[in-house]
């Protein structure tokens, strides 16, 4: 697998050996992979130091249950923590760590560096997942491995992957697969069962997001979603993030965006994901961020939502422009 991140390696498990209280944290609304990845690297800590005290933070998500429950805590018994923060590199949107009076910050993430720079820092933009990395790390140290632990991070990879469709798989991810399936023996398609699971409420809410999405001259694809239509429909804020990969592939679509009413938050909560332009540099402009072609945003105004739309829009023509160009 290369020895490229051995030292990494090396100095994350010595972190780990080093704190006898470890908090391990994630991302604010927590997807598979942040989910999968603390508690898998929470339970691989247990299991090789049954002594240390180590938690796994955060909101719990009751879809998310599957992947094995968080932890309550009181701040004040973590005190001189190691806090391990996974997939998120703004400190701002971690979830469950108000309080804390951490000594040090262990990150482990995939996405390009914010404000968080670890005493430890591991941060991988080419790895398809904080699953992938945290599966190298317990694959290549003595940290040990167990079936349950190892379905969880398969799940976030394949997750995150969009089951290894996205550019970021990479013959590395297969690697780092094929060594947690020969070495925990997991029922990987019985997994899916958990994944996939879906309601008839969320097939058809996505049978309103095809027939409604607008589609512009430069191959943008948008919808305004009203918080009335979430509530018509029996789904959540979270539904349009969760089916926004199932938009790629569109011959006339080349970047797409959910823009949805968070009526509680008085706002709009914004996914967008692209295969060609790069749209977190117009994500950064919208209280947002995240990955080139995967990112998120908040938007307080129409007048915002008309300005987000025109810059994603202007991003399209450029990078049709650019594509051209680069035949001629
Ligand atoms: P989502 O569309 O919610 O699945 O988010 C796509 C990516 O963008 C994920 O990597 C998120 O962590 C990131 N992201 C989403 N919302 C925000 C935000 N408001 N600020 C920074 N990053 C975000």
């Amino acid at each position: 697998m290369g020895i490229i991140n051995n030292n990494i390696l090396k100095k994350i498990y010595r972190k780990i050996k080093e704190y006898d209280k470890i908090v391990i944290a994630r991302h604010i609304g927590p997807d598979p992979d942040a989910i999968a990845s603390e508690i898998a690297l929470r339970d691989a800590i247990r299991r090789t130091f049954p002594n240390k005290n180590c938690v796994a933070v955060g909101l719990g998500v009751a879809k998310f249950k599957y992947y094995g429950i968080l932890d309550k805590i009181e701040v004040e018994d973590f005190e001189g923590a190691l806090l391990i923060v996974l997939d998120v590199p703004n400190l701002h949107r971690v979830d469950g760590i108000e309080n804390l009076k951490y000594k040090e910050i262990l990150k482990i993430d995939h996405h390009p560096k914010e404000d968080i720079i670890g005493d430890v820092d591991w941060t991988d933009e080419s790895a398809c997942s904080t699953c992938q990395m945290v599966a190298e790390l317990i694959l290549k140290t003595p940290l040990k491995l167990d079936t349950v632990i190892a379905g969880n991070l398969y799940l976030g990879i394949v997750s995150d992957s969009d089951r290894f469709l996205l550019a970021y798989t990479t013959n590395k991810t297969f690697k780092i697969v094929h060594e947690l399936i020969l070495k925990s023996n997991i029922n990987f398609t019985g997994l899916y069962n958990y994944l996939y699971d879906r309601s008839l409420n969320e097939v058809r809410f996505q049978g309103y997001l095809a027939s409604n999405m607008e589609v512009t001259e430069n191959g943008l694809g948008y919808l305004i979603i009203p918080a009335e239509k979430i509530k018509e429909f029996g789904v959540d804020l979270a539904t349009p993030s969760n089916l926004i990969n199932n938009f790629n592939f569109i011959r006339e679509v080349i970047a797409w965006t959910f823009i949805s009413e968070d009526a509680k938050n008085s706002g709009y909560k914004v996914s967008i994901r692209s295969h060609g332009p790069i749209v977190n540099s117009v994500a950064a402009k919208y209280n947002g961020g995240g990955h080139k072609y995967a990112s998120g945003a908040r938007l307080h105004s129409e007048e915002e939502i008309k300005n987000f739309i025109k810059d994603l829009d202007e991003a399209c023509l450029e990078y049709k422009r650019a594509s051209i160009s680069n035949l001629e």
